[in-house]
């Protein structure tokens, strides 16, 4: 069995030689077989040097280096692509993860397809980072369906057949478990330990909050919506049509009827603005069942998730 470690470094010249170290040290004592894939997201400090100065003395590790910063989710997603392991662990490059927990969380692996590590210590500052994600976390597994106490963290491990088959965007990689968990992957959580950031600064701040939100709501829309957005669109622009065409129905009869002058009523204006709408809902729709269509079509994705196959061998 081939582990591979996949880890996305950006700006973070102080942290390659202790993290490479303290991998080693675990790595080398566990009875799997394992590779490193250090990804440099870009970095504009020393990082990408002493990576490749790390992977010469050492054949295990892979250094992959992207052309500028593109996130950390780009950046786990080119490690997936170029990692060759069975179980793909990923983890931070800043050692606020700590290795010493990764034969733990592959030991897991045995009884789940997917881990999600939960740093129930954390040691981050309160208002800034650790409260937003606990409200975060509460609303994700609400959305979401799928409980676990802390999406954020990095340290998690995948089946190699459950992360060559999810596709990224935005700052996805945390709803990794939620989505995979809606294919029927068997998701399981483990207490971690997590350390205060020693060396270099962390990357983000109260913005990315915003940023998952959104992503939430996306991710959201897909679960529930992405092969039938007719249906999310629908009936929003059904009752919004149907109750404009009331108003200017009822307006019209009071003004063939009874010769009343509705162009100066605010009535007439909610109509008419709630008949366009509907409209647009309703094309907005039909154009979203257009594109699932090319989506899947294009590229011959089912809309379901096989898992075996038993009796097509003969
Ligand atoms: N990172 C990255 N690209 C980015 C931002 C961050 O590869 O654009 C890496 C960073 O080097 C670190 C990990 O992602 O290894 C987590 O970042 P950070 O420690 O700043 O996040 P925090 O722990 O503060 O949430
Ligand atoms: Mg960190």
């Amino acid at each position: 069995m081939l582990v591979s470690v996949v880890i996305p470094l950006y700006n973070e010249e102080e942290n390659v030689e202790p993290l490479h170290e303290r991998l080693k040290e675990v790595l080398d004592a566990a009875e799997f077989e394992y590779e490193i894939v250090y990804v440099d997201d870009g970095s504009t400090d020393g990082t990408l040097p002493l990576l490749e100065t790390v992977q010469r003395s050492d054949r295990k590790v892979i250094v992959i280096s992207l052309r500028r910063n593109f996130g950390q989710t780009a950046a786990f997603a080119a490690g997936f692509d170029f990692a060759r392991g069975d179980i793909i662990v990923t983890m931070d490059g800043d050692l606020q993860n700590d290795p010493m927990d990764i034969p733990r969380v592959i030991k897991m692996m045995d009884s789940f397809d997917l881990v999600s590590g939960w740093r129930k210590k954390r040691k981050d500052p309160f208002f800034r980072r650790r409260l937003p994600s606990m409200i975060a976390n509460f609303i994700i597994s609400k959305v979401t369906g799928v409980n676990l106490h802390d999406y954020g963290c990095s340290l998690k491990a995948y089946k190699r057949d459950v992360i060559k088959n999810i596709r990224l965007y935005g700052e996805m990689h945390r709803f990794i478990p939620a989505v995979a968990s809606w294919y029927g992957v068997r998701v399981g959580e483990i207490e971690t330990t997590h350390h205060p950031r020693l060396r270099g600064k962390s990357k983000y701040g109260l913005s990315r909050t915003i940023k998952v939100v959104l992503d939430l709501i996306t991710v959201k829309f897909l679960q529930s919506f992405s092969t039938k957005p007719i249906q999310f669109f629908g009936p929003m622009g059904l009752i919004s049509g149907l109750l404009g065409f009331l108003i200017l129905l009822y307006l019209s009869i009071e003004k063939l009827a009874y010769g009343a002058n509705i162009g100066g009523r605010p009535m007439l204006l909610l109509g008419a603005l709630l008949v366009i709408v509907g409209v647009q809902m309703i094309g907005m729709g039909l154009i979203s069942e257009i594109l699932v269509r090319v989506y899947h079509e294009s590229q011959r994705k089912p809309i379901y998730v096989v898992k075996r196959i038993v009796g097509t061998e003969k």
